[in-house]
């Protein structure tokens, strides 16, 4: 067995951490690509950080599995043939913690059971080898584009039940509470679409001030400023039934129910 390289122990490429928050407006995403063909995964990995992604490699399913427990990705490339820990068992295991990650699997030409077991699984697509670099390209930016723009319209919504629908334009600074216009800055707005996008999952103050980092600035951000915007959105949100929960010492999560 050769000697791991870097992206074989799965650090993640330099800039990886900058990058690592969903962003609507560029096709940039942090994506984790899990194959043990070592010369596959380079070039897999080339070929997206020339695209502008940003890049963490697995070269089996063990340390797929302990990457995608400390990181958050927008995206897997999942070799279904893998050592250690199978393919398969990853992406059940994806499934059953990261309901809304999206995952392209790579099969065998003959793997056509893999294939069907994959999608039975819950891969959102596949691409059999060997396949042209093109291809994937294009499969997984459909895949990311469907991933983030889940809603009709090109929104991001959340609210279902006895909820307000929200919903979230995710190429400018508009929203709406029950099609009523909410009026947000651009800061506000960076921060609901990151908590849409997320819902029910934690995010990081790390992940808040990534993204207004993108945005045009507010004025400089104080140490408060997080949650001085946050008390605001809650305003905003009122009696909606959508709630920002303070999750201590991890970050914050909209949720749908109770305060
Ligand atoms: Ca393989």
């Amino acid at each position: 067995m050769t000697a791991p390289t870097d992206r074989a122990a799965g650090r993640p490429t330099s800039d990886a951490h900058a990058r690592s928050w969903p962003c609507y407006a560029c096709p940039m995403a942090h994506l984790l690509i899990a194959e043990d063909d070592e010369l596959l995964r380079d070039a897999l990995a080339a070929l997206l950080e020339q695209s502008g992604h940003s890049v963490a490699c697995a070269a089996n399913g063990a340390i797929a599995r302990e990457l995608l427990e400390s990181t958050r990705f927008d995206g897997v490339i999942l070799d279904l043939g893998l050592p250690l820990v199978d393919g398969m068992e990853v992406l059940r295991w994806i499934r059953q913690r990261l309901l809304a990650l999206p995952v392209l699997i790579l099969t065998a030409r003959d793997g056509i059971d893999d294939r069907v077991q994959g999608l039975n699984a819950g891969a959102d697509d596949y691409l059999t080898k060997p396949f042209i670099m093109a291809e994937l390209q294009a499969r997984l930016q459909s895949m990311l584009r469907r991933s983030r723009l889940p809603a009709f319209g090109g929104s991001l919504e959340i609210g279902s039940g006895s909820a307000s629908r929200l919903r979230v334009d995710p190429t400018m600074p508009r929203a709406w509470l029950d099609d009523e216009a909410l009026e947000l800055t651009q800061r506000e707005w960076a921060l609901l679409q990151l908590l849409v996008a997320n819902a029910g999952q934690v995010v990081s103050r790390e992940d808040v001030l990534n993204a207004w980092q993108a945005e045009p600035a507010e004025g400089a951000v104080g140490s408060n400023a997080l949650e001085v915007y946050v008390h605001r959105l809650r305003r905003k949100l009122g009696d909606s039934g959508l709630s920002i929960r303070n999750v201590r010492g991890l970050g914050y999560m909209l949720e749908s129910g109770t305060p």
